[in-house]
């Protein structure tokens, strides 16, 4: 690997880890690097810590090889945290914590860098380009290259949203020539849903609420709703994306209940609010345009000490 094949050459176990509620780009990134480390270090015994992800992932090779139950006293010689913190580890912070070597891989502009090496750069539309930059060109192959090309895909919406750049779409254009079926692959772990899944969206939709003049929106899914449509958290990914999507709106709140009084909640903005900013405030993180956090308390006063922020954000711009 560039940059810190020094770092590793010696490694007799590595570990990799990604975030809690691992989306696509966490996913694909770390089943990228498992399948290269396998390459570059044929010697070594890699292990991956993560938790189960949405079925959808099927279609990678190698993913049944993830562990998700993380009761193990290895310390490691290596332990990659990928697409995160060390905080948003969950249960394989004690593995990371541990480990002899940490190097942390991230691309979240509130990251300050939780490893001994850290490479994270803001700039990047994804976990997963960042990595395939890191790869030696001669080691991808087919996997790796299908696993990058979903990650990247991921992240940028299908190539939608402003953090696609030209050299991102020069590495989607490199992946492409290994021959995959890109497009079933999108089709299938991006815009296809479960029966279930759709009802929810619609649900959350039709409960949606707009506020400070239609500029925001907010809507909720409880414990409750996700029992009645037999969904988990995993089925709710999307919904902010079309709450955001509506004419008019600057930001888009959404939340689902997980404990009593406790909301996982997921922003997305087009830009003029710095969302990012807004989770930090609440012991979050995330990106310019799509961040997140977890709150306490109830829903409307989550609400209040979000829109306070996200008002305050408006008012300094001006528009
Ligand atoms: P989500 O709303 O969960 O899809 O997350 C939007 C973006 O913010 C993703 O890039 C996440 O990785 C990041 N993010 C979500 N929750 C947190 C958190 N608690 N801390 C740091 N970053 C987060
Ligand atoms: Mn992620
Ligand atoms: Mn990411």
């Amino acid at each position: 690997m560039k940059r810190i094949s020094s770092e590793i050459k010696e490694a007799k176990t590595i570990a990799i880890g990604g975030h809690v509620r691992p989306d696509g780009d966490c996913v694909c990134s770390v089943m990228a690097l498992y399948h290269y480390l396998k390459k570059e270090l044929p010697q070594a015994q890699i292990d991956v810590y993560l938790e189960e992800p949405p079925a959808p992932f099927r279609v990678l090779e190698g993913i049944e090889e993830i562990k998700s139950e993380f009761n193990t006293d290895t310390i490691y010689d290596v332990f990659f945290a990928v697409d995160c913190n060390d905080e948003r580890l969950g249960d394989a912070l004690p593995i990371f914590r541990r480990a002899r070597k940490r190097i942390n891989i991230d691309h979240h502009i509130s990251n300050t860098g939780s490893g001994d090496i850290n490479i994270v750069e803001p700039e990047r539309s994804s976990t997963a380009e960042l990595l395939y930059d890191l790869m030696e060109p001669e080691l991808v192959d087919v996997e790796i290259a299908k696993a990058i090309y979903i990650g990247i895909a991921h992240d940028t919406g299908v190539f939608r949203y402003s953090n696609t750049s030209p050299h991102t779409m020069q590495i989607a254009a490199d992946l492409l020539k290994f021959g995959f079926d890109f497009s079933a692959l999108i089709e299938e772990t991006f815009y296809e849903k479960t029966y279930f899944q759709t009802q929810i969206m619609g649900r959350a939709i039709l409960g949606s609420v707009r506020f400070m003049d239609g500029r925001c929106i907010v809507s909720m899914v409880s414990r409750r709703m996700m029992e009645f449509y037999c969904v988990s958290p995993k089925d709710l990914d999307g919904i902010v994306n079309q709450l955001q999507g509506v004419k008019g709106v600057d930001c888009a709140i959404f939340m689902y209940e997980i404990g009593t009084l406790e909301y996982k909640v997921s922003m997305r903005s087009n830009g003029l609010v710095d969302v990012s900013q807004v989770a930090v405030k609440f012991g979050g993180g995330g990106h310019v345009r799509a961040a997140g956090c977890t709150m306490n308390g109830t829903y409307h006063d989550n609400i209040n000490n979000l829109s306070r922020e996200i008002e305050a954000q408006l008012k300094k711009t001006g528009e």
